[in-house]
């Protein structure tokens, strides 16, 4: 043990042992090695690994579990938290939220992103996938907080071949743009918005760039009702009819949403090797009016993982309180208290969502990423501990988390985040500003 003389270690990469921690197996001590990988579990470990480690983190008050992975964000979007709430989908996007966006910059996108990651680490999120717009600004964002991101630019050309060219450009500039930093934390993914802001050739094209160079696509799928009768009336084909003829849905495909599938498409899905993105806040609050049909996926053997969606419509990214609302969405919608049980809740947002990203199985098993979230042990929603599982989805929140590990990176130490109290100064101004801007820009119309 060559110790910790400050105390503190955020973003320091070295060795790591922890040490009698309580994991979903029991109590066990876990070893992560300078590359940032698990090297080892179980008993004795730490009598073998004590004097080659760089930083003990004692674990007797802790839990330890893998770190969760949010499969769906737009991350710049905690700068809209509570901008407009409590309003028709329709009218929440036309009259509050594209004006807002309309007004963005790669500044605002930069401080958006920021605030979103210290949300995430604070919460005990260690990977996310996001789509918005200027995320060169994002992808710098992410990799000053540590975390892990698929990052896409949110493709729309609203049907029009000019805007089709410029998209397409955007696209290339991002992947270029991603792959040139050279960040194994960091990577790029396609973003189609969805079958309503996206023509069949830009659809087509981004398939074909996807196989092309195995980049993962991240797409928007039948969120409404409203969406899927539209297809129907103007193509005369349902929405994932047209990605399945657009080569859209394969195992490098990850759809968020899907509240208004059919039983065949969920069938569809799971031949195709479709990874769905379950978003139940969002879906909740816009009132979709329908809730994604876990009990088919499962049954078509999709991996479903879980996703906050924007901050706009959650209004929050802790993806514990995501695991909650989607146990309890599911048994409510499907009438059916034995739907989706916490442990499942759980694998949704750590295995499930671990493999879709493409980081690993998301289990604390040696040769596995050490990406790791240790919780209160002797928090008050840990207290009395009858059911592990049980204690961190249904009762738990973000504020259990005490320690986010990524790949061996210590992201917060105790709570401590070297770098918190400038994102909240520079958040909180951008926000500002952006409001500003927009209420000028309406004024001069
Ligand atoms: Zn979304």
């Amino acid at each position: 043990m060559k110790g910790d003389p400050e105390g503190v270690y955020p973003g320091k990469r070295g060795s790591i042992l922890i040490d009698d921690v309580l994991t979903r197996k029991g109590r066990t001590d876990i070893f992560i090695d300078s590359r940032g990988i698990i090297g080892a579990v179980g008993e004795g470990v730490s009598r073998r690994y004590r004097n080659e480690a760089d930083l003990l983190l004692p674990g007797k008050d802790c839990i330890a579990i893998p770190g969760l992975v949010n499969t769906h964000t737009h991350a710049a979007m905690t700068l809209l938290r509570g901008y407009a709430d409590d309003m028709p989908l329709e009218d929440w996007l036309s009259q509050k939220i594209w004006p807002l966006e309309a007004n963005l910059t790669g500044q605002d996108v930069y401080w958006g992103t920021r605030l979103a990651c210290l949300e995430m680490i604070r919460s005990g999120t260690i990977a996310f996938s996001d789509m918005y717009f200027f995320m060169d600004e994002a992808a710098r964002a992410v990799a000053e907080s540590g975390l892990r991101a698929v990052l896409s630019y949110g493709f729309i050309d609203l049907f029009d071949a000019d805007r089709r060219e410029r998209e397409m450009k955007a696209t290339i500039d991002l992947v270029t743009g991603i792959r040139s930093l050279d960040n194994p934390k960091v990577r790029p993914a396609l973003g189609p918005h969805a079958v309503y802001t996206v023509s069949e050739e830009s659809l087509r094209w981004l398939a074909d760039y996807s196989a092309r160079e195995g980049i993962p696509v991240h797409i928007h799928l039948c969120e409404t009702e409203k969406e899927c009768a539209d297809a129907v009336r103007q193509w005369g084909k349902r929405p994932v009819q047209i990605l399945d003829a657009c080569g859209i849905l394969t195992r490098n495909t990850v759809a968020a949403h899907c509240c208004w599938l059919d039983r065949v498409e969920c069938m569809l899905l799971g031949r195709r090797g479709v990874v769905v993105s379950h978003n139940p806040a969002s879906n909740m609050k816009l009132a979709v009016n329908r809730a994604m049909p876990y009990h088919w996926l499962k049954e078509s053997g999709v991996s479903v993982t879980l996703g906050t969606d924007g901050s706009a419509s959650n209004n929050n990214l802790d993806l514990f309180e995501e695991m909650k609302t989607a146990a309890l969405l599911q048994k409510f919608a499907w009438n059916s208290p034995t739907l989706l049980p916490a442990g499942e809740a759980l694998m949704m947002a750590t295995e499930a969502g671990a493999r879709a990203l493409g980081t690993g199985n998301g289990t604390l098993a040696p040769g596995q990423p050490g990406d790791i979230v240790l919780l209160d042990r002797n928090a008050v929603c840990n207290t009395p501990m009858h059911n592990l599982d049980s204690n961190i989805v249904y009762s738990c929140s973000g504020a259990a988390v005490r320690t986010v590990i990524c790949q061996g990176d210590i992201l917060m130490k105790d709570r401590f985040i070297p770098w918190e109290a400038e994102t909240i100064r520079g958040a909180s101004a951008a926000a500002a500003d952006l409001v500003r801007r927009c209420s000028d820009s309406m004024h001069k119309h």
